[in-house]
């Protein structure tokens, strides 16, 4: 089989025939000329329909993937929206990753809940709760790994083996690992779904999603013909200057999936030795659970890295006070980001079970030179020192004041 690289680089991106530009043309229009009534010239005729520029990418992404068709949305949400209302009927129960995008949670429990639906969330590291959690009308699961914020890691075989028993769909989020680190399909899953906002796109300057679907047949159709009949009758499609964005940065994902892996392991193992920080989330670091795991399920850990600080006003200062780790939500860039999970991302889940804790920050490492970097955070750790304000230095001081 070709190589990651090989096919990242040349799947689905047909040259131009009429100039031979190497970099096909961003086909930037809404319709096609017939030749006669329905009689289409290279069988487009809406972009809504299909669009030359946004199938090239579909195809590279589905051939990296290992998928039998794929789907480019306007956003990550949009696809997981369309993959949810392809698949499901009204009654129909979702097993949900309880450590997971906070927005795939609203999604299910704000709007497809008015349609019948419900979900149970479940600890994703745990297969046991998982099938404890199966219900006669369970139709889908849902899991991300590694998992948003804490970095959990899924079984994902054991996963697909719980879904086929039920009859049941796994879907896999899989905007972190990406297919450079994991392909869910390969495992058993049935669909992936991506923000390609992030690693895909990889450069912080589009918007995103995708569907992938492996060759299965559910409820009488097959997933390709239900998500492309979602996609092109409920319209959310990726556009041409979106779906160009997205093609030009995954033919890069291999080597900026290398390069922030190496980084995050570097910072991951140097912040772990720093004594501002309580706990390290990083599936690359030997303490971390799902370890093991990742090691045989992943070809790398991913670039996030997620940090406990002392306390809460320790991690609001050490998210505040960094230069290149800029203060945003979003992830997967060439430029470092740092977020506060449980007020950014994950602000939906605040007052749930499911709530982020509020000493957390996540980390998405870029692709700056490390000893940058490691200056930044050293920057970040004097700030949360600042801010904290121990127990014993308070102690201390009001001795000092009775002396
Ligand atoms: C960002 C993100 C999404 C949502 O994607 P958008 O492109 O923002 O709509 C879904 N899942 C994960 C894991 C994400 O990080």
């Amino acid at each position: 089989m070709t190589g990651f690289n090989t096919q990242a680089v040349h799947a689905g991106q047909h040259k131009d025939p009429h100039t031979g530009a190497v970099v096909p043309p961003i086909y930037q229009t809404s319709t096609f000329i017939q030749d006669g009534i329905n009689v289409l010239r290279s069988g487009h005729e809406y972009s809504r329909g299909s669009n030359p520029t946004r199938d090239g990418f579909q195809d590279q992404l589905t051939a990296l993937e290992g998928g039998a068709a794929g789907f480019a949305f306007a956003s990550g949400i949009a696809a997981e929206d369309a993959l949810l209302r392809a698949v499901l009927e009204p009654g129909d129960h979702i097993i949900l990753g309880a450590d997971g995008y906070g927005g795939t949670n609203r999604l299910i429990s704000k709007l497809h809940s008015k349609w019948g639906i419900t979900s149970s969330a479940v600890d994703i590291t745990n297969l046991d709760s998982v099938r404890a959690a199966v219900q006669p009308n369970t139709a889908l699961l849902w899991v991300e790994t590694p998992s948003n914020p804490l970095l959990g890691i899924a079984d994902l075989a054991g996963w697909a083996a719980i879904a086929r028993e039920q009859g049941a769909l796994l879907v896999v989020d899989n905007t972190f690992a990406t297919p450079y680190l994991q392909r869910p399909l390969d495992f058993g899953a049935h669909a992936v779904v991506h923000s390609t906002t992030k690693y895909i796109g990889g450069h912080s300057d589009v918007l995103g999603g995708a569907v992938i679907v492996a060759d299965h047949l559910f409820r009488g159709q097959s997933l390709a013909e239900a998500v492309g009949y979602q996609q092109f009758a409920g319209g959310a499609v990726a556009g041409p200057q979106d779906s160009y964005l997205a093609a030009r940065g995954l033919k890069t994902l291999g080597l900026r999936m290398e390069r922030h892996c190496a980084t995050a392991s570097t910072l991951a193992r140097w912040l772990d030795a720093q004594p501002e920080v309580t706990r390290v989330y990083y599936p690359g670091l030997e303490n971390h659970p799902g370890h093991e795991l990742a090691a045989r399920q992943q070809h790398g850990f991913g670039g996030i890295v997620s940090v406990a600080l002392k306390d809460e006003a320790s991690a609001r200062a050490f998210a505040e006070s960094m230069e290149y780790f800029q203060l945003s939500v979003s992830l997967g860039g060439v430029e470092s980001l740092v977020c506060y999970p449980r007020e950014m991302t994950h602000a939906s889940l605040i007052g749930t079970e499911l709530e982020i804790p509020a000493n957390l920050v996540r980390l998405s490492v870029g692709i700056e030179e490390v000893e940058d970097l490691i200056a930044d955070l050293q920057r970040g750790l004097a700030a949360a020192r600042a801010a904290s304000k121990p127990v014993v230095t308070r102690v201390r001081e009001k001795t000092l004041e009775n002396a």
